[in-house]
This record gives structure tokens, sequence and C-alpha cells, in this order.
């Protein structure tokens, strides 16, 4: 709704600045329980840094490099919750992470840090992590640069 005048002559129990995702799903929330919900926004909605999401629903893998722990299991939690309630939008997705000799964190790194992920996330619905060793990698990804190759690993996130 655009029209200012009308929008002042309603009284709201929520207003919400921002429709951005936050903003959105604050007013959606709101709205489902009952409340004469507004949402502004300045632009356009989702115009601002949810414009530049990859739309992963991801568990916070990169967060155990800055020892966020509480934030990982909390990103992990709301992933389930996600699955659970909407698996008309959120789908697993398997991702693969080649390790370098050269450019890459060591390979006991990863696998630590995998480790560790799926410690965190010990009551998950999804598959627990796998690392490929060398030759199993380049097995399955022919195409891939081999020179320093190590391995790598597989999460389904
Ligand atoms: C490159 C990139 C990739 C990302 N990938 C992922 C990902 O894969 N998964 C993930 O979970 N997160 C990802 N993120 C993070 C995610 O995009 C943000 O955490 C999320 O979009 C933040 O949403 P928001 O609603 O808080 O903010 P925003 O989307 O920025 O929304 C805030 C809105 O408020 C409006 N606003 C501000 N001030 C006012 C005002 N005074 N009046 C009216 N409106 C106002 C702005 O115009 C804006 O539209 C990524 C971020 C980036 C940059």
């Amino acid at each position: 709704m655009r029209d200012l005048a009308q929008i002042q002559r309603i009284e709201y129990d929520v207003i919400i600045i921002g429709g951005g995702i936050n903003g959105a799903g604050v007013a959606r929330d709101a709205a489902l329980r009952g409340l004469k919900t507004i949402l502004v926004e300045q632009n356009d909605f989702a115009s601002g840094s949810s414009s530049w999401s990859s739309r992963l629903i991801h568990g916070g893998l990169r967060y155990l490099e800055y020892f966020e722990f509480p934030l990982v299991r909390e990103s992990l939690k709301e992933r389930e919750i996600l699955l659970r309630i909407a698996p008309h939008l959120v789908a697993p997705l398997q991702l693969t992470i080649p390790v370098y000799r050269d450019r890459s964190r060591p390979y006991w790194q990863i696998w630590a840090g995998m480790m560790l992920y799926d410690l965190f996330s010990f009551d998950k619905t999804l598959p627990v992590h796998r690392m490929l060793p060398q030759a199993k990698f380049k097995q399955l990804f022919r195409t891939l640069e081999a020179e320093n190759l190590v391995g790598g690993s597989q999460l389904i996130d």
C-alpha cells in the first residue's frame, strides 16, 4: 500500500521499519498472530543486504573459524527448524570443498572443522560429512585441477 494518507488513519499494533528478510519475517509472524502490522521500506522490498544473499540456509560452518560456537549451534538448530516447517522452500545441498597444498587450509584442519561441525549438529537430520582422500577426489572430479590437490571434503548443508 502506498497511500500514505490512508496509512496514517490506521492504528497499528506493530510497525516494522525495513523490508529485508528480517523485516518481512517479523511482519509475517506478527500478522499470523493477528496483530495489525505495517512494514515500511524506504526503497524497495529486499533491496538491501537481502538482495545479495546466496540463499544458503547454512549451519554456520564458517563461524567455527572465529570460535563463535553458540552462533554455530543456533544456526544449526534454525536450519533444522526450517527444514521441518518449510520443506517446500529449503532443500539440502551437497557442497564439495577441494583442499590444495599451496592455497587452502591444511587437510587435517578441514577434517577437524568438519568433525566439530558434525558434533555441534549431533541431532541433525542430514547426513554427516565425508572426507575424500586425493585418489578418490580425483576419481570423482576428473576435470578439477589436480596439481597440489590433497583431497577434499563433502558435506550436506
Ligand atoms: C554477498 C552476500 C551473501 C550472503 N549470503 C547469505 C546466505 O547464503 N545465507 C544467509 O543466511 N545470509 C547470507 N547473507 C547475509 C544476509 O543477506 C543478511 O544477513 C540479511 O539479508 C540481512 O537482512 P536484513 O533484513 O536484516 O537487512 P536488509 O536486507 O539490509 O534489510 C534492511 C532494509 O531496511 C531498509 N531501511 C533501512 N533504514 C530504513 C528506514 N529508516 N526506513 C525504511 N526502511 C529502511 C533498507 O532499505 C533495507 O531494505 C549474505 C550477505 C551478502 C552480502
